[in-house]
């Protein structure tokens, strides 16, 4: 709006209304007076008219009757000097015509004219007295009337206006000035100026006041508004300040985690394949890895209060010593946790069975603190599984090496049966064909067993037969030797390393050992037990395969075996030069 019109102030246009009032009232109020006087002109004539036919007509009859020039004229002169009257003149029937004062009207004819009547007839006329006014005096009446007037009303005009613009002015009109200037400036904000009229005290109040009122009303709630809208602003900032920090903080404690869960999984993975030797150092780096994890300087698996496996940043035999030194916990089974020093804690797991502890000293005390007890029970917890499966590992490994052994051994006598045997000369031969030395095989047999058995009895016969093995495994300890039970009281010894002559030397000698332990045998010629035993040897000659070779040093074996026995039992036959038996 003010924008498209030109400013007006309401004084402005006030001064121009009352100007134009005050010039229609001067208008109309010259108008009245213009009326009045003339009004009051005309009773002034009539009532002069009157008194002149009352008093002057008579006179003037009586001396126009008389022909009395110089009365007459005397008259004439007296009705001429009258205020109101410019002039007079006399008109006779007679023709007489005299005058007295200003008598040339305008129009040539007189305002007024009085009869003379003859005093004897009243019907005739005697003459006429015409009488003119004074115009002029009348109309300078009227002038200084309406100036009377215009003046007047020009002075209480201004005086209305000059106090009327006063108050205005300062009543209303810069009071408006003050309070459009403040509100162009208004705005909501928190520390708006109040706004000041600067008005003197009174004991009343006005329209202005009421604004006045209304705007502090404004001010007030505008500045409320704006007060609870920069709280909402900071309340809003400073929850964006605390999200934005509780999900970073998350975002860490995430990525932590998933970091920790990464570590747990990928070691469990690991330690899940490993062979039970490699634990003691994979369950060592597990424990560092989970010390830089939960920033640890040291700590330490305890099993059954032994320590099991420990890792520390700097050596302290002293901490793991007061470990070991700790009374058994008198603790109920289950999980639970031990403050030991402020930076120590020890995490336990009881049970029947088990008595489990994971030692972990923090860096700081912050480390072991209350609310990273969960984490570090948790980590205990799978450190607890991972020794348990460490020992299922190492049962499963003494199972397994018990089975082997047992799948390996003759149940009776303690030594290698055929089967390992063989397995055994296979890679004997390869190593001897490998490092190019000689393998030699003694097949022995004891001598008359049935007849052993027949007298003894079998129980004594088992004996008998785990008495021989104990003394074959005895003497043949040296790397890559072994000692079997082929079956029945049939015995094999391999010799790698040895050649005919040396193998010869060895059977010899447990022919005699076996002879000299004196085992009774009431039916042998000899009065005890003896063996026969058979030799062969491969001296690297190439007489075919691996298992070629080894069926051929079998076969010559048992061949110089069955001709020990042929020959009379109790004697040893090597096998004659280097030649194995042909394969049949
Ligand atoms: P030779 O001198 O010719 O070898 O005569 P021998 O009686 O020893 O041979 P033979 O093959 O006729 O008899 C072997 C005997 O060995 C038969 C069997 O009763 C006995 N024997 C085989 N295995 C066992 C065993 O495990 N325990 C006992 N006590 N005797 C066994
Ligand atoms: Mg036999
Ligand atoms: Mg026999």
């Amino acid at each position: 709006m003010t924008g498209h019109t030109r400013f007006c102030s309401f004084r402005q246009r006030l001064l121009v209304r009352l100007t134009l009032l005050a010039l229609v009232a001067m208008l109309l109020a010259s108008i009245a007076q213009v009326f009045l006087i003339t009004r009051e002109q005309r009773q002034q004539q009539e009532l002069l008219l009157h008194e002149l036919t009352s008093i002057q007509v008579p006179l003037l009859q009586v001396a126009l009757w008389d022909i009395e020039i110089g009365a007459l004229q005397g008259q004439l002169e007296r009705i001429a000097g009258l205020s109101t009257v410019a002039g007079v003149r006399l008109h006779s029937e007679t023709g007489l015509d005299m005058q007295a004062g200003d008598v040339r009207p305008h129009d040539g004819n007189p305002e007024s004219t009085l009869v003379i009547p003859s005093p004897t007839e009243h019907a005739q006329r005697l003459g006429e007295l015409q009488i003119f006014f004074q115009h002029h005096r009348l109309v300078q009446r009227i002038i200084d009337s309406i100036l009377h007037r215009v003046f007047e009303l020009s002075l209480y005009t201004l005086l209305v206006f000059t106090i009327l613009f006063r108050a205005l002015h300062r009543e209303v009109g810069r009071p408006l000035q003050l309070i459009a200037d403040y509100v162009s400036r208004l705005k909501p904000q928190k520390h708006a100026p109040p706004l000041v009229l600067s008005r003197a005290a009174r004991n009343w109040h006005d329209e202005i006041d009421l604004v006045s009122r209304g705007f502090e009303t404004l001010h007030a709630g505008m500045r409320h508004y704006a007060e609870q809208h920069e709280l909402a602003i900071e309340q809003l900032a400073s929850e964006r300040d605390s999200l934005d920090r509780r999900v970073e903080e998350r975002t860490s404690e995430l990525a932590y985690l998933n970091g920790y869960l990464k570590l747990i999984s990928g070691s469990s993975l690991k330690l899940m394949h490993l062979h039970h030797a490699q634990y003691p150092q994979a369950m060592h780096q597990t424990l560092k890895m989970l010390g830089y994890y939960l920033h640890l300087d040291a700590s330490a698996l305890l099993d059954n209060h032994r320590l099991r496996v420990h890792w520390t940043l700097a050596e302290d035999p002293q901490w793991l010593e007061r470990l070991e030194q700790r009374p058994a916990p008198t603790l109920q089974s289950g999980w639970s946790i031990e403050q030991l020093d402020d930076r120590s804690l020890l995490i336990h797991f009881i049970s029947p069975q088990h008595s489990f502890g994971y030692a972990v000293r923090g860096r700081t005390t912050r480390d072991v603190a209350a609310e990273r007890k969960e984490l570090l029970q948790g980590a205990g917890q799978w450190l607890f599984s991972l020794l348990q499966h460490w020992d299922h590992v190492i049962g499963l490994e003494q199972a397994r090496q018990e089975l082997l052994e047992m799948s390996r051994t003759d149940p009776l006598t303690g030594l290698a049966n055929r089967r390992h045997f063989e397995q055994h000369q296979t890679d004997e031969l390869h190593r001897a064909q490998r490092m190019g030395y000689p393998i030699s095989l003694l097949m022995l047999d004891v001598d008359f067993f049935k007849a052993f058995n027949d007298l003894y009895g079998h129980a004594e016969g088992d004996a008998c037969l785990m008495k021989l093995a104990g003394l074959v495994n005895l003497r043949f300890k040296r790397t890559g030797e072994m000692a079997a039970r082929l079956g029945g009281e049939e015995f094999a010894v391999l010799l790698p390393g040895m050649g005919p002559e040396a193998a010869r030397q060895a059977a010899d000698s447990l022919g005699m050992a076996i002879y000299d332990l004196h085992v009774p045998h009431a039916g042998s010629v000899w009065g005890r037990v003896t063996v026969s035993i058979g030799c062969a040897s491969w001296t690297g000659q190439p007489v075919g395969n691996t298992e070629e070779i080894i069926d051929g040093l079998m076969r010559t074996a048992d061949a110089a075996l069955y001709e020990a026995k042929d020959a009379g039992r109790n004697q040893v036959v090597a096998a004659r030069g280097t030649e194995l038996s042909a394969v049949q």
